[in-house]
């Protein structure tokens, strides 16, 4: 309840252009808070859309996406995880499908464009934005995303599994001296050698590898839904205790550089 309960989808601000990464429940609140609050919406406004990977929790909020439907708004969207098999117009088309979903993707008046890339390619989405990526360690493949602009840099890295003792040499390279690093903190290190194979890490590597490559800030991220908000207290204390200035992330926070 005060953690929040919705799952991925950052939205990052660069000048006047806006990035979402991750299509989880989250982005139904930000497509309505676009609509009603900031009258963006009807504004022949340019998204980009970014995906870490297309697992349920990370895609299930995309048809919820209120200005996908306006005619005027664009809507470019990218991922790194799919080729050569699949592409991410395909995964998306399949999520909006009978039995899945009443309406197809084709009832999205908003122009829609679709951007497969290999992770570990650079991206330049324009305005001066550049987007670094990297591969991560989880069943089907994920992407992550460091984001410089203006001298300022954010590093977006989720759903990922570490290996014990063997920091993951991808991740080091793509934080490397970030200002914000947000990580996939959903176990601790004792609830980890149970979780193995899921998919994901621990906010205590999450530490370690902000240690190593000397980033700013550290955020705890990709909370486990069965962590309830006073487990999550306990955690906010423990990773204080370890790295102090660290952040535990909650509904509508906003960082800023
Ligand atoms: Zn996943
Ligand atoms: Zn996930």
């Amino acid at each position: 309840m005060r953690y929040g309960g919705n799952t991925a989808c950052l939205e990052i601000g660069c000048g006047d252009r806006m990035l979402i990464f991750d299509a989880g429940t989250g982005l139904h609140v930000l497509g309505s808070d676009l609509s009603a609050n900031r009258g963006i919406v009807g504004g022949d406004l340019k998204y980009d859309l970014f995906f870490t990977h297309t697992h349920f929790d990370h895609i299930c909020g995309f048809p919820f996406f209120q200005p996908a439907f306006d005619p005027s708004n664009k809507l470019r969207i990218w991922a790194g995880h799919l080729l050569p098999e699949r592409t991410i117009r395909e995964v998306l088309i399949y999520l909006m499908m009978d039995p899945l979903f009443p309406i197809p993707i084709d009832t999205m008046r908003a122009k829609l464009d679709f951007e497969d890339f290999e992770a570990g390619k650079i991206l330049y989405p324009g305005d001066d934005i550049s987007i670094r990526t990297a591969p991560l360690n989880h069943p089907n493949g994920a992407t992550g995303y460091r984001i410089d602009y203006g001298g300022r840099s954010i590093c977006y890295v989720t759903d990922t599994e570490h290996v014990v003792g063997a920091p993951d040499q991808n991740i080091l390279g793509l934080i490397e001296g970030a200002d914000y690093f947000i990580y996939d903190s959903t176990y601790s290190d004792d609830e980890f050698a149970e979780h193995k194979g899921w998919g994901h890490s621990t906010w205590q590597e999450g530490a370690r590898l902000a240690d190593q490559a000397g980033v700013g800030t550290f955020v705890v991220f990709h909370h486990d839904p069965d962590h309830d908000d006073a487990h999550m207290d306990t955690v906010t204390e423990a990773v204080e205790a370890v790295r102090p200035g660290s952040i535990v992330a909650r509904e509508d926070m906003i960082l800023t550089p």
